[in-house]
């Protein structure tokens, strides 16, 4: 058995040294992934159930890396987190994402938002507002058209620095939401403090909306809270006609998730709002 222990052992460090390589191989990448301009965007709308319409898009990261294939953020938004490159990535998002945004309407007449992701780190770059600033005024998208989200985690870190940054942005006429919305455990007396436009209900609660009353009477009650704090909701992860039917009876009426459409490349994204094949 104490032979056994030492050959476990031996394969645990063996596949920790594998794993350390590859995660330094990773970080190595994804600075040259930057350089090469490896990164695309691709985007998701959000529809408002009663009419149909697509009222805003969250532009999401990929990487399309040369031998892996298409990288998803999950697997590398935290790492370019601790290398710190995600500042860099970030910026190259958001600023992608407002030209296309801008190219919409400008060659097709499409007006929506897009939303942006920002991380903690980058919430906390004392430079952010000037950077959307400029990225707004060298992509002509007017600050209306859009929307950053932050989590509930960045939002509960220092609630001075916070308010304060979050009303320069408000200033600037950018839209502010609050993502994975009833994952973060933190007071809610923050809603009427922060000058935040909409709720993203986390897609957690609407996985089981239709078996689970549990998640059902949250959600409901996230609803209500929120038409009286004057707060819009737009609900995440909704894959089929049962959720939707649900949140239509408790009035929640924007949503985002795959019963409409995954994310998909800009081009992707065209044709079916072209086609009319989201409604
Ligand atoms: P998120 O901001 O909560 O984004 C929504 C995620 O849910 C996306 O995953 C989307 O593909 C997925 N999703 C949408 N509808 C459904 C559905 O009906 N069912 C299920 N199961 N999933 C659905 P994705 O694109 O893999 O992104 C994962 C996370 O990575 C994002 O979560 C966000 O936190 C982060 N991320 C993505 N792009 C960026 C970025 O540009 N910057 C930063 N800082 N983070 C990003
Ligand atoms: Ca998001
Ligand atoms: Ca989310």
């Amino acid at each position: 058995a104490k032979d056994q222990g030492k050959n476990n052992f031996q394969l645990n460090r063996a596949g920790k040294n594998k794993q350390v390589f590859e995660y330094m191989e990773l970080e190595n990448d994804l600075r040259k992934a930057l350089e090469r301009e490896q990164f695309v965007v691709y985007y998701q709308p959000q529809i408002n159930i009663n009419t149909g319409f697509v009222i805003g898009v969250e532009a999401l990261v990929r990487w399309q890396h040369p031998e892996r294939g298409l990288v998803s953020p999950a697997q590398f938004i935290p790492l370019a987190e601790e290398t710190g490159l995600i500042a860099q990535i970030s910026e190259w998002v958001m600023r992608e994402a407002c030209r296309q945004a801008r190219q919409w309407q400008v060659e097709k007449s499409q007006y929506f938002k897009v939303s942006v992701n920002l991380s903690s780190s980058q919430f906390q770059q004392m430079d952010l507002v000037d950077k959307v600033r400029r990225i707004l005024q060298e992509t002509e998208l007017h600050p209306q058209y859009l929307d950053l989200e932050i989590t509930e985690s960045i939002a509960m870190h220092n609630i001075d620095f916070v308010i304060a940054k979050l009303k320069l942005l408000e200033l600037l006429g950018v839209h502010i939401s609050i993502d994975d919305f009833g994952t973060g455990f933190s007071s809610l007396s923050y809603l009427k403090k922060f000058p935040i436009h909409t709720l993203k209900i986390d897609r957690s609660f609407i996985q089981d909306i239709t078996t689970d009353p549990d998640d059902a009477s949250i959600v409901t009650a996230i609803r209500w809270m929120a038409r009286s704090l004057n707060l819009d909701v737009v609900v995440e992860g909704v894959e089929t006609h049962e959720q939707l039917e649900f949140l239509r009876t408790i009035d929640c009426d924007k949503v985002q998730g795959y019963f409409y459409c995954k994310p998909v490349p800009a081009r992707e994204f065209e044709r079916l709002v072209t086609l009319g094949e989201l409604m």
